[in-house]
């Protein structure tokens, strides 16, 4: 680190934030030490200078959910399962995870290792330096995906921050045993306890499936981060069963629910309601519009005053055959399928993968500020419009006060 930039200081000129202001920003001992207009500000001897040329600077980016062991997992068993999840407006779509289930044959960490690695390494390229990563553990996979992924998450420990959930894709009631690997696998050192209620087969067991997931996260200290009612049914309703486990086990602020797309098929009237209960037990909700044609109402829950993210969710895997890890882009795609075009939903659009990401899932001291962590990318980019309609990877990446990817890397 001292032979790229002398002593540790790090000089980025003209840096462009995103309320307009070109500034010359100084970051030293991995904090962000002084922010000034252009040239008032003393460069000390020997720092590094990285001139942004009035390039657009802002916080890394945060995806808050990615199937991060099933990346590249879609040649392995064809598209039977993405026809499927995608079909009738998604009415499908827990067809589509009974199917998409077959890859866990094809499991091994040799297997999955290189493409977790391939998929962190792509994302930070493209400014991601925080992953919410869903790992899937059942009685199929048993621990293989989440030992995958552990792994990857101390190979990029201080580059990428991973935050693994322990995720039983296929149920808790319905696949007998996987309650018992999801605790194995917080042993392991899984970070977050995962859940997908809404596939089980009962009323009751979504209740029972919710209960278990928050009772073991209040008892364990952890998050809870699940995906809820993925699918255009508006009599499915987990959304705010999560909400109301976590008012009831005191884990306001640290749960997440990911998909929720029912949401968007409820009336007004409960559309309100759950959104109230999500803002009053801090639920935060990740969009995903790109990988179904169902999404859950992204402005609206901004507007009741809910944490919103949007994630990459998928990368070539049986449910969506595109993806880079690129959050740009899956802002980009958003801004068609949620109607967001407008110059102040385009600024939206950015918070919902930097400063709105990071509030779902709670990081803290996240941001962009003099004290804040010297964490921000360098854009080529002078206008936002440009940074999503190019969706192109940051001309450098600065994690700590250093260039670790991009063009200018040292
Ligand atoms: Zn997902």
């Amino acid at each position: 680190m001292e032979q790229e930039h002398g002593p540790g200081a790090l000089v980025v000129t003209a840096a462009r934030l995103r309320d307009g202001r070109v500034v010359d920003l100084q970051c030293k001992g991995g904090v962000v030490t002084d922010v000034a207009p252009v040239g008032e500000l003393a460069v000390p001897d020997r720092a590094a200078v990285l001139d942004a040329a009035g390039g657009l600077v802002t916080e890394p980016f945060v995806d808050a959910h990615l199937h991060l062991d099933k990346v590249r997992t879609l040649p392995l068993i064809g598209e039977a399962a993405l026809t499927a999840y995608t079909a009738d407006g998604m009415a499908g779509s827990a067809l589509g995870i009974d199917l998409a289930s077959a890859v866990k044959q094809h499991y091994t960490v040799e297997r999955l290792l290189p493409e977790v690695r391939r998929a962190l390494e792509e994302g930070l390229t493209h400014g991601v330096l925080t992953v919410q990563a869903f790992a899937d553990v059942d009685t199929a996979a048993g621990l293989v995906g989440v030992q995958a992924v552990l792994a990857a998450r101390e190979e990029f420990r201080g580059r990428v921050d991973v935050s693994v959930v322990a995720f039983p894709q296929d149920g808790v009631l319905r696949d007998p045993g996987s309650a018992e690997l999801v605790e194995q696998a917080l042993d392991l050192g899984a970070d977050v306890v995962g859940g997908i209620p809404w596939i089980e087969e009962s009323v009751a067991d979504q209740e029972a499936h919710v209960e278990w997931a928050c009772a073991l996260a209040a008892r364990t200290g952890r998050r809870v981060a699940m995906l809820t009612d993925d699918s255009p049914d508006p009599s499915l309703a987990t959304t705010a069963m999560l909400a109301e486990a976590m008012l009831r086990h005191g884990l306001t602020g640290r749960g997440v629910a990911c998909h929720a797309r029912a949401l968007g098929h409820y009336d007004r009237a409960r559309q309100d309601e759950v959104l109230d209960l999500a803002r009053r037990s801090g639920l935060g909700l990740v969009s995903d519009p790109h990988t179904g044609s169902v999404a859950l109402p992204v402005e609206r829950a901004l507007a009741a005053g809910v944490a919103v993210a949007l994630g990459q969710d998928d990368i070539e895997d049986a449910y969506y055959p595109f993806g880079r890890h690129n959050l740009l882009e899956v802002a980009f795609l958003a801004a068609h399928l949620l109607d967001m075009r407008s110059a102040a939903q385009q600024q939206v659009l950015v918070d919902l993968v930097t400063t709105s990401a990071a509030r779902v899932l709670g990081l803290p001291g996240y941001g962009l500020r003099v004290g804040g962590p010297a964490d921000l990318l360098v854009h080529d980019a002078t206008r936002t419009v440009d940074l999503l309609a190019r969706h192109a990877a940051p001309r450098a990446v600065v994690r700590a006060g250093r260039v670790i990817a991009g063009a200018t890397r040292g």
